[in-house]
């Protein structure tokens, strides 16, 4: 979709930010390394100065000395590499820093533009700014199973919360895991504060790290970016530009449904959205605070059977972890 030229600016000015960000972290690392390890710096004065005397033997065509000379570099370049090591560096240290080594942080590959770019774009567009922050805290190395408990038992399944969040939690992973080989769409449903939210932040946060453009929507986000221009999925030339990325983005994600006023209007555009990104094979990810009964009446009927259809439906049960968190502050 085309930027307006001054969003264009500021994403090219967010990449020429990384390059230079990066750039001073590199020179940073080469000025450690060389106050620590002065062996390095001389071991790279050699490699220079054999590298000349490589392509001097290449000029004269001196087959024997050439391999020799090679060897030798060789050699040096991994006496390199074990310094790094044994001294608890990591052997890429000192290579080239890049936040999207797809792009080497330029935003294009091949003339096209990169996952990262049109990322870029949907945080730009949809104010997506906020999530990368949560995404540093709620993620599946932060996800707490001791929030569930094993005496609190679910009528409708006979399970209790510790293993319904376990196979919530396993689940969402799996989902991500196989997010390039198999098309999926989840509900998580469940009463407020049980850790939905978070789940969502999972899938979102090691999706984004593996390429993939993602959409963060609660459900009054969405129903207000739909309302702002009506779309038309039988005419796809009809579908404005701006929604282009909510049917298109590798993941969707709806948050909270069911906490917005739910009108004729926000229904049938949200079948419209979730039935056109079924059609693409993109997959959508819905929390929700209503039970399947109330959102089948609360939404259209073919909405309720696109999802008890086509969704993996995952329920997660408890305490409300946030009022928990209060109470053990307080
Ligand atoms: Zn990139």
């Amino acid at each position: 979709m085309p930027l307006s030229n001054s969003q264009y600016d500021a994403i090219m000015r967010i990449y020429q930010q990384k390059q230079l960000t990066n750039r001073a972290r590199l020179l940073k690392r080469r000025e450690e390394i060389s106050n620590r390890l002065p062996a390095y710096q001389m071991l790279e004065e050699e490699i220079i100065s054999l590298s000349m005397e490589e392509a001097k033997r290449q000029l004269l065509q001196d087959a024997d000395t050439l391999s020799t000379t090679r060897e030798a570099i060789h050699s040096l370049m991994e006496d390199k590499r074990n310094l790094l090591l044994s001294n608890g560096y990591p052997e890429d240290y000192l290579n080239e820093i890049y936040d999207c080594k797809d792009c080497q942080d330029t935003g294009y590959i091949d003339g096209k533009k990169c996952h990262c770019f049109r990322q870029a774009e949907i945080n730009l567009l949809y104010q997506q700014s906020n999530l990368q922050a949560t995404l540093e805290s709620e993620n599946f190395s932060t996800f707490q199973m001791d929030y569930y408990s094993k005496n609190l038992i679910d009528e409708a399944t006979g399970t209790n919360s510790f293993m319904l969040a376990q196979s919530a939690f396993d689940a969402c992973l799996q989902f991500t895991k196989n997010f390039d080989y198999e098309f999926e769409n989840i509900l998580l449903y469940g009463s407020v504060g049980v850790g939905k939210t978070f789940l969502t932040h999972c899938v979102a946060k090691d999706l984004l790290e593996n390429g993939h453009s993602v959409i963060y929507f609660t459900a009054h986000q969405l129903f207000d970016t739909l309302a702002e221009q009506k779309f038309d999925a039988q005419n796809a030339d009809s579908i404005p530009e701006a929604y282009q990325h909510i049917l298109d983005c590798d993941l969707l994600i709806i948050d909270d449904l069911g906490t917005e006023l739910a009108n004729s209007f926000s229904t049938s555009q949200l079948f419209l959205c979730m039935n056109e990104r079924f059609l693409r094979k993109k997959s959508t990810m819905i929390s929700t605070n209503l039970s399947l009964g109330k959102i089948s009446e609360t939404y259209s009927e073919r909405t309720f059977s696109r999802l008890s259809g086509n969704y993996k439906l995952v329920k997660l049960i408890g305490e409300d972890i946030r009022m928990k968190k209060r109470r053990s502050k307080s």
